[in-house]
C-alpha cells in the first residue's frame, strides 16, 4: 500500500512549484478577474432571456447556456475537475454579497453566519434540487425557453444571495447547488487535484490557517481541511488555502535560509485520470445514492430524445389510460430509482459471495467504480449536442437578442453540424469504452484495497456496469431528435 502511494506521488506534478503559478493564485485579484467575465456573461444571458426574441435557436440565453455552457462544463469536469467553481458567477455573487468586497480580505462579513443544519450536511438537498430542476426542464421546457431560462437564473441567484447572507461561507455551494453533486463526484476522475503537500506538516501545524483564515485569506469556503482531504468532491478550488497556508518552503542560498518562498504546504497537482479512486478510503451513502440517481437521470435525458421513446410513450398512455404528463413523471422517477434497485440486487449477490463484508460497505464502495462510465455517458450525450448544435452560437453572438443586429459580422452565418452522425457516434463509442475501461479498473482496485482482493464480490457489480454500457450503446445508436 505504501509503495503504491509513493508511486502515485511520483506521478504527480505540482504546478505550484513554479513561483509564477503560486504568485498567480496567491494574488487576491486573480479569482475576481476570472469571475468578472462570467458575471457579465450571466447578465447578458438574463437580459437576452427577458428582452430578446423568444426563439431558442436565435436567442443568446438558450444557446449559450444549454448548448455551449452545459456541454463545456461536462468536458471541463472530465479534464479539470471543479475548475469551473473557481470562476462560477453564482459563487462570485454569493461571495460579494456576503463579504461586501470583490477581492479584498475583510473581517466582518455581511452575513448572520449561521451554521448549516447538521442533518442537511450531505448531498440530500443538492440531489433533490438537481431532480427538481431536471424535471422543471421537461415541465417548463427550460432549454427551449429564453424567458424561463432567465427566470431560472434570477431565481437561482436569489437563493444564492439569501443563503449567503444567512449561512456561513459557501454553504450554498457545498450543500445546495443543484450541480454540486454532479461536479463533485465526476471531479474525482479529473487529472488534477488540490491537496496538502505534506500531511505530517498539517498534523503539527498549530495555526491551521486553512481552517481559521488569516489576514491573507478566508477559511476554507466549503469547510474542508486540506490536511485530511483525499478526494476532489467538495473542494471548489477557491484557492484560499493556497493564500493562507503559511508553511512555505524556505528559500536557501548556500545553505543559509533567506526567507520563505511563495509556496505553501498546498499543492495543485496534475495527476493520472481517476486518481481519487486509487486512494479512496472513506465512502459515503449519500454520495453512492447520488451516483446512481445521476446515472438514471443521464440515461433518461438521452432516452426521451430517441425515436423509440416517441412510440413507447403513447403506447404506455393507451395501455394505462394515464395522461402524457403523468406517464412522463412516472418514467422520470422510475429512471432515478431503477439504477438504485438494480444495483442493490447486484450488491446483494456480492454480499452472498463475500460474507465477511457488510452490504453497506459493498454498496457504497463499489458505487464509486461506476463514476468513470457515468461521466463518459454524460460526456457522450453532451458531445453530440456540442458538435451538432454548437455552431448555432456564431450568428447569435452578433445578434444576442434576435433584434437583427450584426455586431461582429457573423449574424448571417448558417450554422451546421461540426461533424456528422457516424463520426459523432464513433467518438461516443470511444468515450464509452474509455469510461468502461476505467470503471472496471477502478472496481478491481476497490476490490483489492477495500475488500481484500475479493474479485468474486465484484463480479455482480461488473455485470451491472456491463449491462449499463451495452444499454447505453443501444441508446446512443438511436436516431436523436434535438430540442433546439
Ligand atoms: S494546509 Fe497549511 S495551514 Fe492548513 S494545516 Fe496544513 S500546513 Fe497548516
Ligand atoms: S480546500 Fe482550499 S481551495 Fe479547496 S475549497 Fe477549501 S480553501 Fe478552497
Amino acid at each position: 500500500m505504501e509503495n503504491e502511494k509513493n508511486n502515485q506521488d511520483k506521478r504527480k506534478y505540482d504546478l505550484l512549484q513554479h513561483n509564477a503559478v503560486a504568485s498567480f493564485f496567491k494574488n487576491r485579484k486573480t479569482q475576481f478577474l476570472l469571475q468578472l467575465p462570467l458575471v457579465l456573461f450571466l447578465v447578458l444571458v438574463v437580459l437576452a432571456g427577458f428582452f430578446g426574441i423568444q426563439n431558442s435557436n436565435k436567442n443568446f440565453a438558450t444557446i449559450s447556456i444549454w448548448v455551449i455552457w452545459w456541454s463545456l462544463l461536462i468536458i471541463s469536469i472530465a479534464l479539470a475537475g471543479r475548475l469551473w467553481c473557481l470562476m462560477c458567477p453564482f459563487g462570485a455573487i454569493g461571495d460579494w454579497a456576503q463579504r461586501r468586497s470583490y477581492y479584498k480580505k475583510i473581517n466582518d462579513t455581511f452575513s448572520l453566519s449561521r451554521k448549516w443544519p447538521t442533518k442537511f450536511r450531505n448531498l440530500s438537498l443538492a440531489a433533490m434540487f438537481f431532480l427538481v430542476i431536471t424535471w422543471a426542464d421537461f415541465q417548463f421546457n427550460l432549454v427551449n425557453s429564453p424567458l424561463n431560462t432567465a427566470y431560472f437564473i434570477v431565481a437561482l441567484l436569489g437563493i444564492v444571495v439569501i443563503i449567503s447572507i444567512i449561512f456561513e461561507r459557501r454553504s450554498f455551494c457545498r450543500y445546495v447547488c443543484p450541480i454540486t453533486g454532479l461536479i463533485g463526484l465526476y471531479s474525482m476522475f479529473a487529472p488534477i487535484e488540490l491537496r496538502a503537500k505534506e500531511k505530517g506538516t498539517c498534523k503539527t501545524c498549530k495555526e491551521k490557517y486553512c481552517i481559521s483564515g488569516n489576514e491573507k485569506g478566508y477559511p476554507c469556503t466549503v469547510f474542508e481541511y486540506p490536511g485530511t482531504m483525499e478526494k476532489n468532491t467538495h473542494c471548489v478550488l477557491c484557492t484560499e488555502c493556497i493564500k493562507t497556508c503559511h508553511f512555505g518552503e524556505p528559500v536557501k542560498k548556500e545553505g543559509i535560509i533567506l526567507g520563505s518562498s511563495n509556496r505553501s504546504n498546498i499543492s495543485f497537482n496534475l495527476r493520472s485520470f481517476a486518481g481519487d479512486f486509487l486512494t479512496l478510503t472513506k465512502t459515503r451513502m449519500d454520495e453512492a445514492l447520488f451516483i446512481l440517481v445521476l446515472l438514471g437521470v443521464t440515461v433518461f435525458q438521452t432516452l426521451i430524445m430517441i425515436r423509440p421513446w416517441a412510440v413507447f410513450t403513447p403506447d404506455l398512455m393507451s395501455y394505462t389510460g394515464a395522461g402524457y404528463e403523468s406517464v412522463r413523471f412516472i418514467l422520470f422517477i422510475s429512471a432515478a430509482v431503477l439504477p438504485v434497485l438494480i444495483y442493490s440486487i447486484a450488491v446483494g449477490i456480492s454480499k452472498l459471495l463475500s460474507r465477511k463484508v457488510m452490504f453497506k460497505e459493498l454498496f457504497t464502495g463499489y458505487a464509486y467504480s461506476i463514476i468513470p462510465l457515468g461521466l463518459m455517458m454524460h460526456l457522450s450525450h453532451n458531445i453530440r449536442h456540442l458538435l451538432e448544435e454548437g455552431t448555432g452560437i456564431i450568428p447569435v453572438i452578433s445578434d444576442p437578442f434576435g433584434f437583427g443586429w450584426n455586431l461582429l459580422g457573423t449574424s448571417g452565418y448558417m450554422s451546421a453540424p461540426l461533424l456528422y452522425n457516424n463520426n459523432i457516434l464513433l467518438i461516443q463509442w470511444l468515450l464509452m469504452l474509455f469510461g468502461l475501461g476505467f470503471s472496471i479498473s477502478v472496481g478491481k482496485n476497490i476490490s483489492r484495497r477495500m475488500f481484500r482482493g475479493n474479485d468474486s464480490a465484484y463480479f455482480p457489480v461488473l455485470t451491472f456496469v456491463f449491462i449499463l454500457f451495452v444499454f447505453n450503446l443501444w441508446v446512443i445508436g438511436q436516431l436523436i431528435m434535438h430540442k433546439h
